[in-house]
């Protein structure tokens, strides 16, 4: 045992800390994070909160009184070195403190828009709970907002601020459909109709030059010369891992603090977790760095077995979700280098259908709208390999457990 420190306190350390315990640590635990509040639950920052239909002491992980018996210590500071051979890490007040074992869960922070005018008053990114304190105070005054980005939070924050109502919102994207990164044709088709018809403008292929305005934002010019009219833009264009403290220890990274099936970084006392790590997926058999809640905790619950001297190893097919108006996105394993697709129910009309991703004849993934069965189908398809009846997976007709070859 000894002291075991965890840097951050977010979905990966909030899972590490209570399954240190639970893995018999018997020793100190200290979990050092820069947010003021305890860990709370991300996902509902563009959803629930964003409408207001939360507070932040809803969204703790756990409350205050679980650490307390457990006795694990917050610490409020920015860890702002690490030394390895010493096995210390320094705070940002300048105080060093030793460990045995160091767990790293970092996170990622908002890809920053490379263009003048982002510094403006009224201009957001969106994370943390402080930025949608920042958003909502800002609604006040609104009418138009204007999200530049049409991944997943971008959309989200779209369909939240359509809910909420009382605001025009235009979506900007530079790729020439939502979503593009991350998922087939159809869906983003479908996520733009659906926009569409929820009273979203929705604005594909458009380059952002600058954003304008004098005391405040007043608009978002366009590389044509256009300035679409804003007096609120929240920018969501992805983010970035923050390995710096990693690396500047001289741990491997690539894009994220690379880390084995058992959440050990290159560092036989230091594990990682979460959006800062790219670890190896086994179904796929090669590194990957995801940004979920699910991933994040089951990195953490390896990594703490890890750390105690136990054996496990991540073997989860990655998953992850997405609530927008009254849609419900579930999606199954990484559809990365995908051949073909195949639909059961129709994109085109209604809201509930899913769409299940092959590659050399096998589905490596699926997007799931509105089908919790579809979901938990492909999920175990996928996972195990199983072999299906491809050609009547688009028959709504047929039950899903008839698809299964040989059962
Ligand atoms: P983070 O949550 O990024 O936490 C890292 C923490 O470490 C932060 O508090 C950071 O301040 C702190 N930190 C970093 N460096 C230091 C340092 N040097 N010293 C001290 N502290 C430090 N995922 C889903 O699966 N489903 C969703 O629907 C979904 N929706 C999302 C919506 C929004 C708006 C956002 C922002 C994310 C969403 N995600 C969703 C992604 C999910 O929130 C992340 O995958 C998850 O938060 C990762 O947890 P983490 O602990 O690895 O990192």
């Amino acid at each position: 045992s000894g002291r075991a420190i965890i840097i951050g306190a977010s979905h990966a350390g909030a899972q590490l800390c209570a399954s240190l315990r639970q893995e018999g640590w018997e020793g100190e635990i200290l979990v050092i994070g820069d947010e003021s509040s305890l860990p709370y639950h991300r996902p509902p920052l563009s959803k629930t909160y964003l409408s207001g239909k939360s507070s932040l002491d809803e969204l703790l992980i756990r409350p205050l009184s679980f650490y307390e018996k457990h006795t694990i210590t917050f610490r409020h500071a920015r860890v702002t070195t690490i030394n390895r051979q010493a096995r210390t890490v320094t705070v940002n007040d300048g105080e060093e403190i030793g460990y045995d074992k160091l767990a790293l869960c970092l996170g990622a922070r908002p890809r920053l828009l490379s263009v003048e005018g982002t510094e403006l008053p009224g201009v957001h990114y969106l994370r943390d709970a402080d930025d949608i304190e920042a958003i909502r105070a800002g609604l006040g005054n609104a009418r138009r907002v204007v999200i530049i980005g049409a991944g997943y939070i971008g959309l989200e924050t779209a369909a939240s601020l359509r809910t909420l109502g009382g605001v025009e919102v235009t979506v900007l994207e530079t790729a020439e459909r939502v979503l593009q990164r991350v998922t087939a044709e159809e869906l983003s088709a479908f996520y733009a109709r659906v926009h569409r018809e929820e009273g979203v403008e929705l604005r594909t292929g458009v380059t952002v030059a600058a954003i304008e305005g004098d005391e405040h934002v007043r608009g978002v010019r366009l590389a044509d010369g256009e300035l679409v009219e804003a007096d609120l833009v929240i920018v969501g264009i992805g983010v970035v891992p923050n390995t710096e403290l990693a690396e500047a220890a001289g741990l491997s990274v690539d894009d994220g603090i690379l880390i084995d099936s058992s959440s050990l970084t290159s560092d036989p006392n230091i594990v990682a977790a979460g959006d800062c790590a790219s670890y190896f997926i086994t179904r796929y058999a090669r590194q990957h760095r995801l940004e979920s809640v699910p991933s994040a905790g089951e990195q953490a619950k390896v990594a703490a077995a890890t750390m105690c001297g136990k054996t496990k190893a991540i073997s989860a097919l990655p998953w992850f979700w997405s609530d927008q108006y009254d849609l419900k996105l579930q999606i199954a394993g990484l559809n990365d280098g995908y051949d073909s697709v195949e639909l059961r129910g129709d994109p085109d009309n209604g809201r509930s259908f899913a769409c299940f991703y092959f590659k050399d004849g096998e589905m490596i993934a699926a997007d799931c709208v509105n089908r919790p069965k579809e979901f938990m189908f492909a999920r175990r398809v996928i996972k195990d390999r199983l072999p299906i009846d491809r050609s009547r997976l688009a028959d709504t007709e047929s039950s899903l457990s008839e698809l299964m070859k040989g059962s």
